[in-house]
């Protein structure tokens, strides 16, 4: 089957095409301009016309996306805006929104052959700020960042402005569901993951350019931090592995319907300072070794549904802190 994948240049998207591709799919990326689309023919050259772009320039306009549905037998969104540079709140919300509402609008006019639609949505439209450590599961809804945007317009944080979008996105995802389930053939999958580290296969000349989760953890791991820093953390996940839940919520029946959690688990950034791999010339942070053990981690998540839907298994902290300082020592980083 073919399938379609928006945002295919990103930091997350060039994993799953790749892992699609290596699981016998056929995939058309869309990217939103032209110079996007060298960098991508040359990684996936060796799968020669099983690999296809289609520029897409405005995933907000009313159907954008009805020509790069045709002919696909499944769909991953992932295109939406992760930066925290953003005045108003629609500059994040309006794309995430209107993206993720246009492309099941395409699917319900013109993807014919549509059997399953994954939408890549995030942590953040399921984790709230309290008071009290808590294991967030997907039963769990992010009703304070939009409630915060509402009543501070572009005073918000940039960081609840994105948290923001990502859960206005998801719920119009199935709000959309919900309302056409009759007139369609496909179910949808909705993917949650926290932070995503690891090797780099975007277009990245320097650190950067590279994405917004990646770049953090290059800043956390060369750059001195305070203690401070170093003692708060989020939780994670590698980002080939999540290029593979991505295949596999193709490739599980029943993920259909289903909104999962793809994490590793917990961090606080002193565990990916002892992680890192001793460098000879004292390139990586060290903090104070150990020192992360005791943190109290305020937001955890259940993963069990990942494991027990899709079959997930996590790469650990080590493998990916190794994996990535090799990829930068490649680049000559
Ligand atoms: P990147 O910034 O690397 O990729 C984002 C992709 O979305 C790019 O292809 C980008 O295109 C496209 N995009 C962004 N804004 C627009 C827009 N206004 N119109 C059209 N296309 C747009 O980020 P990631 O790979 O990290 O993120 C991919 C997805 O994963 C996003 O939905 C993000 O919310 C989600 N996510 C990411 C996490 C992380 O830690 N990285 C964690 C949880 C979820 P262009 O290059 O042209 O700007």
């Amino acid at each position: 089957g073919k399938v379609l994948v928006s945002g295919a240049n990103g930091y997350i998207a060039v994993w799953v095409v790749r892992a699609l591709l290596e699981e016998g799919f056929a995939v058309r990326g869309a990217v939103r301009s032209a110079d996007k689309a060298a960098h991508l023919h040359e990684t996936f050259a060796s799968y020669g016309d099983k690999f296809e772009l289609i520029v897409v320039p405005d995933i907000t306009q009313e159907g954008a996306f009805d020509e790069a549905v045709k002919g696909v037998d499944a769909i991953e969104h992932t295109a939406s805006p992760f930066h925290f540079q953003v005045d108003e709140p629609d500059e994040l919300i309006r794309p995430a929104i209107h993206g993720t509402v246009g492309i099941l609008q395409s699917a319900l006019k013109h993807g014919t052959l549509v059997k399953r639609v994954v939408v890549t949505s995030s942590s953040a439209a399921v984790l709230q700020v309290e008071p009290e450590p808590k294991t967030f599961s997907e039963l769990d809804w992010n009703q304070q960042a939009p409630k915060e945007v509402a009543e501070l317009g572009r005073a918000a944080p940039a960081m609840t402005k994105y948290r923001a979008s990502k859960t206005l996105a998801e719920r119009a995802a199935w709000d959309f569901f919900e309302k056409h389930k009759n007139e369609i053939g496909w179910d949808l999958v909705v993917l949650n993951p926290p932070f995503v580290f690891g090797p780099t296969i975007s277009h990245a000349p320097t650190p950067a350019a590279l994405g917004t989760s990646a770049r953090q953890f290059y800043t956390m791991l060369t750059e001195e931090s305070s203690p401070a820093t170093r003692h708060t953390g989020s939780s994670w996940v590698d980002v080939r592995d999540l290029g593979r839940a991505h295949v596999l919520a193709l490739l599980k029946a029943q993920a259909g319907g289903e909104r999962i959690i793809v994490s590793a688990g917990p961090f606080v950034w002193q565990d990916w300072l002892d992680a890192a791999p001793h460098s000879p010339h004292g390139k990586y942070q060290k903090g104070v070794p150990g020192s992360g053990k005791d943190a109290v981690h305020q937001i955890r998540y259940d993963a069990s549904k990942s494991v027990r839907v899709l079959g997930m298994e996590y790469r650990t902290m080590a493998e990916t802190a190794r994996d990535t300082a090799a990829d930068w020592e490649a680049r000559g980083w």
